[in-house]
């Protein structure tokens, strides 16, 4: 059944169509959306049945199919950006004529909101796994030939591994290589790499398995989650990011966004609170890169430093932050991103809204 709930707000519900040539079979999904791009588009190919998610706003438009013939394990995905035109590309098996793309497997040609269409997960493989603190590491999965999938800034993924006979699911946040890979040409082209900083907990539940697994093994990875816009940083002019301990994660792709593809923007200040030196994330790599874009700055607040220490310390506070959240200008357009222990991000968002910033001029990341 398709149902059409943007339908009250303007734009109608999207559609789709088919075609073949000897080789291929092209589905072309009609958004009739203009913010399109590849992000929007998740796309599986599993045995025999084929599975293409399209976020719109708040819904996700459904193809779900069980396909009639084979095809290959690779497809290709295209958008036309300006007219919100999707193309999927697969690859026939065989040169035959397709009669029909398939029968219709559950939700399909469907629009449903987001928060309905459950969590798809893929299997994605371990291709290698770094040590970036004592804790913490930085682990590079691959994405199945057969998924099209790239995370938006801002959101994060859940993770599954069976741990003793039972499912446990967690959440994590893609970041990039290094915070200098965002400014070079990708060396492999179709994103099939995700990358993600992840601290292991000796006596933690899922960490611990996570770091168990061998080069080659296996995690399954869901579709991208989370309520970052991209659009919160329209006009943006100053980007203030508060960060605690793995809290770091999500200001990983939102400031290399920032710094590359908003062009209004003066300045960007991360203040990145961990326990001791030796904790702090990609501490040199933000050094650098502070050193080589004016715009950035960063600053290390320790809870527990050592004596040597003769920076900030202590936790999140009033006089930290009303230091820290100084305009470049008075009428700057100002965005504060929030994101660490749940009592860190809790008594930020409190101080915030004391120091009178709107609603509007925060987010916090959260499950
Ligand atoms: P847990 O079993 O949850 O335990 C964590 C620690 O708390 C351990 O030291 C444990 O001993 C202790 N503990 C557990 N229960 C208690 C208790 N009741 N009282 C006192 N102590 C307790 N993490 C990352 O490293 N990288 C990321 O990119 C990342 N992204 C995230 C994104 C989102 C949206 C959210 C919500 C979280 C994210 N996290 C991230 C955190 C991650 O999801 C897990 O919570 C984390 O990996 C810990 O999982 P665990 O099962 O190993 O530990
Ligand atoms: P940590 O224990 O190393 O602490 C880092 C800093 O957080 C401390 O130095 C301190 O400044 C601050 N802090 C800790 N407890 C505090 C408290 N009670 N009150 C005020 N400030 C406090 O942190 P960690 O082990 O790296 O944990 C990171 C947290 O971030 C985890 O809880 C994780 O779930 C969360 N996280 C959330 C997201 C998300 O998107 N929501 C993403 C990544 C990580």
């Amino acid at each position: 059944q398709v149902t059409d709930p943007l339908a009250k707000e303007g734009p109608s519900s999207p559609s789709y169509d088919w075609f073949q040539t000897d080789a291929l079979v092209t589905i072309v999904i009609y958004t009739k959306q203009k913010d399109i791009n590849l992000d929007s588009v998740i796309a599986d190919h599993r045995d025999d049945s084929f599975r293409a998610e399209t976020v719109i706003k708040d819904y996700s438009y459904l193809i779900h199919i069980a396909l009639s013939h084979e095809i290959q394990e690779d497809f290709s995905v295209r958008v036309v950006e300006n007219v919100g035109k999707i193309e999927i590309v697969l690859k026939k098996k065989e040169n035959t004529s397709w009669k029909c793309l398939g029968h219709p497997l559950e939700n399909h040609n469907s629009l449903i909101p987001k928060k309905d269409t459950g969590l798809y997960y893929r299997k994605c493989q371990l291709i290698s796994k770094e040590d970036v603190t004592h804790d913490t590491k930085l682990f590079c999965l691959m994405l199945p030939p057969s998924t099209h999938l790239q995370v938006p800034t801002g959101l994060h993924v859940y993770f599954k591994l069976t741990i003793t006979g039972t499912e446990i699911v967690k959440p994590y946040t893609p970041v990039s290589d290094s915070l200098f890979s965002e400014f070079k040409e990708p060396v492999l082209p179709n994103n099939k790499y995700i990358y993600f900083l992840i601290k292991i907990y000796p006596a933690g539940l899922f960490t611990p398995e996570l770091d168990h697994l061998q080069i080659g093994d296996y995690v399954s990875v869901s579709n991208p989650e989370g309520n970052f816009k991209i659009s919160q940083f329209q006009d943006l002019e100053d980007l203030f990011l508060l960060a605690a301990g793995t809290g770091f994660t999500p200001m990983v792709k939102v400031l290399s966004y920032a710094l590359t593809n908003i062009p209004s923007l003066r300045k960007v200040k991360l203040m990145f609170f961990n326990k001791t030196e030796d904790d702090i994330i990609w501490r040199s790599q933000l050094e650098k890169l502070a050193f080589k874009d004016k715009r950035f700055d960063v600053e290390f607040v320790l809870s527990v430093p050592t004596s040597e220490w003769n920076s900030k310390r202590g936790y999140i506070s009033p006089a930290l932050l009303s230091e820290f959240l100084k305009r470049s200008l008075d009428t700057s357009k100002v965005l504060i991103c929030i994101c660490g222990p749940m009592p860190f991000t809790e008594q930020g968002m409190k101080l915030l809204h004391d120091l009178n910033f709107s609603k509007d001029e925060i987010h916090s990341f959260t499950a």
